[in-house]
């Protein structure tokens, strides 16, 4: 054997590779089975093309573990090395990229997983890696090359028949975890799994059953027989469904493929093939999974791929935020993986890439939208939540979603935008030449208002999901004067303001009755005011300001204390109204008026389900009382 010194350039970059990335080092195997599959595609490009001669049909990988001699292999059948290659590219090429990571990145834990040292990511568990390798030249010799995790290292001959390499790691005392089947397949299932050659990893037993002959004259039909049989365990699909072309798949192998990656996963609802190859280079599918009635949406369910080999399943500086909550897969050598998550998204390839995902879910959309819009509407429970995410946090994302994004009413009714303003164009115009989209937060809760709003001949937007208060905000800002007011933001009447004002009919001194009166049944929850509304209008009504409304609602939602917007409402007394007019202010005994007032603010509570338990409770006996 002949030794050497591989040249360092700093002190010494194996302890700190040792220490390095100490929560990552499980990728050492996706970088050695990484090498291993360039070493096999090399040498099958080369047979291609005439310039290496010999049988190399097999391009399987194998890791085998040893348990007694403490090692775990990698073996390739690709193109190996001769004694010049080992020299040159271990002890130099491998080592001084290993080297510039180790520089450029020991601080920044945010690239981890993302790439790896390459070959010498093994001394991250090894204390002694060796390498056997024969390169698939006429007549070359096999090579063994030993390095310790010092600089130093020993180059000398192998025995070796076939062609391509062996990297034997010699596994250290503190990482024998990989030793271990189970946490060597599950390395293998999460990085190698849709690798483009086969990874064999020991064998399994396949257990078959064979139908038996009843004896002759019996009656009984016997057990069948239980055949085991030894077969080799590839663990990886090395076709994946990515790569091939959408003309050839149905939607059963779209299914399917999702059941592989997700097992416990219910049915996609669709999905988008991505294939690009100029400007950059990306395959991948993307799924949108069912999300209506999940409280938390799932996000990192999109794994990244670069060539086949996993990389990550934090996409997020990769694909809008927004589609996060997509599911599937991208595959791209184009993404730079060996850099910051600042400069990631500087980069100029990761937008296009970023831009090319976006417009292809919004084609998708709109394809979707256009080809079967009753499919589409049945969807839009599941589908409204991406589209509304994507509509508030992209711009771009924005003008394409204007088309296809809907608004459902409380009839269930949808509409686009569009579709919309023209709908309540001629009723809910304002004296500011502004269109009133009128919502509620729960339909249910909020019926008895809704009646009153649509005996108006308003129309009510159903806004239920906590992603619909941001998308308002949006839509106010980017449509053309569009507005939104909440049911219970003003009185029926006063909702789209018009310049029509109604005729006080109260004599001033009544209406300072009134308001004392009602100040005192409210007192500090909620502010008073007396308004002369339609005569059929309710007579105590409760509304809380739009404005006052939003800016608390905001201050929760950030987790901020909501001391400064207290929940508080203002009860608009009916002036007109007959119940008001003619009967409270009739009542000649204070006390008695006094409960009078407090049934009517209770019953404006009732409706709106303000009532405490105890209210109710009150409240129901005083009703019955009155019969
Ligand atoms: P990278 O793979 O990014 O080039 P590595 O440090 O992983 O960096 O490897 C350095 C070089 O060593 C490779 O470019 C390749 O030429 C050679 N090499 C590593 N592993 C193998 C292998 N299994 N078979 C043939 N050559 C290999």
């Amino acid at each position: 054997m002949q030794k050497g010194n591989i040249s360092v350039q700093t002190e010494n970059i194996f302890p700190i590779i040792k220490k390095f990335l100490y929560s990552d080092q499980e990728i050492f195997l996706r970088e050695l089975v990484s090498n291993a599959t360039d070493a096999t595609s090399k040498l099958a490009t080369l047979a291609r093309k005439g310039a290496a001669k010999g049988d190399f049909t097999d391009k399987t990988i194998d890791i085998m573990i040893d348990e007694e001699a403490g090692t775990l292999t990698i073996r390739d059948r690709g193109i190996g090395m001769t004694e010049e290659e080992v020299k040159k590219y271990l002890n130099q090429v491998a080592l001084s990229s290993a080297q510039e990571f180790v520089d450029k990145y020991q601080d920044d834990a945010s690239i981890i997983g993302h790439f790896g040292l390459g070959f010498y990511s093994a001394f991250m568990v090894a204390d002694r890696v060796e390498v056997v390798t024969k390169s698939y030249q006429d007549g070359a010799s096999a090579v063994r090359w030993i390095c310790e995790g010092d600089p130093s290292y020993e180059i000398g001959e192998a025995e070796r028949d076939m062609q391509g390499t062996d990297v034997i790691l010699h596994i250290s005392e503190d990482s024998k975890q990989y030793l271990e089947t189970d946490e060597i397949e599950g390395l293998l299932l999460k990085y190698c799994r849709f690798l483009p050659y086969p990874i064999r990893f020991g064998t399994k037993t396949e257990t078959t059953y064979e139908e038996v002959e009843a004896e002759e004259g019996s009656e009984e039909k016997p057990d069948p027989k239980k055949i085991e049989t030894e077969v080799d365990n590839v663990i990886n699909n090395t076709d994946p469904l990515w790569k091939k072309s959408p003309a050839d798949l149905t939607d059963e192998d779209y299914k399917a493929f999702y059941r592989e990656l997700y097992p416990m996963g219910e049915p996609p609802m669709f999905w988008i093939h991505l294939n690009i190859d100029y400007p950059f280079n990306l395959t991948g599918i993307l799924y949108f999974p069912k999300v209506s009635g999940k409280l938390e949406l799932q996000r990192n369910k999109i794994q990244l791929y670069s060539n086949q080999v996993y990389v990550t399943d934090n996409v997020s500086d990769i694909v809008p935020e927004f589609l996060t909550l997509l599911h599937g897969v991208i595959d791209s050598p184009d993404i730079p993986l060996n850099v910051s998550r600042s400069y990631l998204q500087a980069d100029t390839n990761v937008k296009k890439i970023t831009g090319y995902i976006t417009k292809k879910v919004a084609e998708k959309l709109s394809s979707l939208f256009k080809e079967d819009r009753e499919a589409y509407e049945a969807k839009w429970s599941d589908l409204g939540v991406f589209v509304k995410y994507g509509l508030i946090s992209d711009d771009k994302f924005f003008e394409r979603a204007q088309k296809f994004t809907l608004l459902q009413n409380t009839e269930d009714k949808y509409f686009t935008i569009e579709e919309y303003r023209e709908r309540i164009k001629e009723n809910q115009t304002d004296k500011y030449e502004r269109l009133v989209a009128i919502y509620t937060a729960d339909a249910d809760r909020q019926h008895t208002l809704i009646e009153s709003v649509k005996d108006r001949g308003y129309d009510v937007l159903k806004m239920e999901h906590a992603i619909d208060a941001p998308t308002i905000q949006t839509l106010e800002q980017k449509e053309d004067k569009l507005n939104f007011v909440r049911v219970d933001s003003a009185t029926p009447d006063q909702l789209v303001q018009k310049d029509e004002e109604k005729d006080n009919l109260l004599t001033e001194e009544e209406q300072e009755t009134l308001t004392q009166l009602f100040t005192e049944t409210v007192g500090s929850a909620g502010s008073v005011e007396l308004k002369p509304l339609d005569v059929q209008d309710a007579p105590v009504q409760i509304v809380r300001n739009e404005f006052m409304r939003r800016m608390k609602e905001m201050q929760m939602m950030q987790g901020m204390d909501t001391a400064m917007f207290p929940d508080s409402f203002q009860v608009v007394v009916n002036a007109n109204s007959p119940v008001v007019k003619e009967r409270l202010l009739q009542v000649e005994d204070a006390a008695a008026r006094q409960e009078n007032a407090a049934y009517l603010y209770q019953l404006a509570k009732l409706s709106q389900q303000m009532l405490s338990g105890a209210e109710l409770k009150a409240f129901i006996d005083r009703s019955l009382k009155m019969m």
